[in-house]
């Protein structure tokens, strides 16, 4: 299986990654600098493969999507995990709407521009499957104020994950959006569970038989309310 994992030079993306080396994934751990994606995969061995990728960049994304096609023909599992801006310093109704948009571009638009790039490497895979890495703040069932930039883009995010899961269906293309938990990274901040945890979930949608569940919303392998 060959599964590209953004934002794997560290927290929650790199554990991801380690998890799917020990099950035999070629990785293609990428990361916005080069030497951050190197040492990353230098800590995970030989089945992973360092690439520079900004997923703000549709220039990045398109000369990533051409080396995967000269190397491997095809793409398994793609895992939008790369995101920023919890930002729980402002509230919706004074929330700078730059910090906001900002916070769109990585959080909703790469992984919609990694999907609409890599979709035809996807396509030439036996057993398809994308990953986004969402969050409980956007699930709408619980939502009250707060974290307004981050918590916007993740509901945009659930909601692409039904529209691509929705149109995807009928080639088999597993679409599915994961809540780590409260995960102890630099986002999560201390007092988090480990980093094992909340990669374990995304594994499990990454690697989900053929038959598993698409347009989903989940965490440990268990339906979140949307
Ligand atoms: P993190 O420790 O802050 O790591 C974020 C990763 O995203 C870093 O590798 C970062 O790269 C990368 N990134 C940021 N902007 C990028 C861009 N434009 N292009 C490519 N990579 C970029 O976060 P984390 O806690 O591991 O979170 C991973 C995922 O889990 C995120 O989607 C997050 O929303 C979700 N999540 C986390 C928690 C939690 O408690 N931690 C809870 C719910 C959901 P740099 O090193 O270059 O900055």
């Amino acid at each position: 299986m060959i599964t590209l994992v953004t934002g794997g030079n560290r927290g929650i993306g790199l554990e991801v990654g380690r998890q799917l080396a020990d099950l035999g994934h070629t990785v293609l751990l990428t990361a916005r600098s080069l030497e951050a994606a190197t040492a990353a995969a230098s800590r995970l061995g030989p089945a992973a493969h360092p690439l520079r990728l900004d997923v703000t960049s549709q220039e990045n994304t398109e000369r990533v999507a051409a080396e995967i096609a000269d190397r491997f023909g095809r793409l398994d599992a793609l895992i939008n995990n790369a995101a920023i801006t919890y930002d729980t310093w402002q509230r919706a109704v004074d929330a700078d709407l730059d910090v906001v948009r900002e916070a769109a571009e990585t959080n909703l638009y790469g992984p919609w521009r990694l999907v609409q790039v890599l979709l035809p490497l996807l396509r030439k895979s036996r057993h398809p499957r994308i990953v986004n890495v969402s969050s409980e703040a956007g699930s709408l069932a619980g939502m009250g104020g707060g974290t307004p930039a981050y918590t916007a883009s993740k509901v945009a995010l659930n909601g692409l994950t039904r529209m691509l899961a929705g149109e995807l269906r009928p080639e088999g293309i597993l679409v599915n959006a994961i809540c780590p938990g409260w995960v102890a990274t630099d986002m999560g901040g201390p007092g988090g569970r480990p980093v094992v945890a909340g990669a374990a979930g995304i594994v499990w949608a990454a690697t989900l038989p053929d038959d598993g569940p698409t347009g989903g919303f989940f965490r440990d392998g268990r339906p979140l309310p949307w």
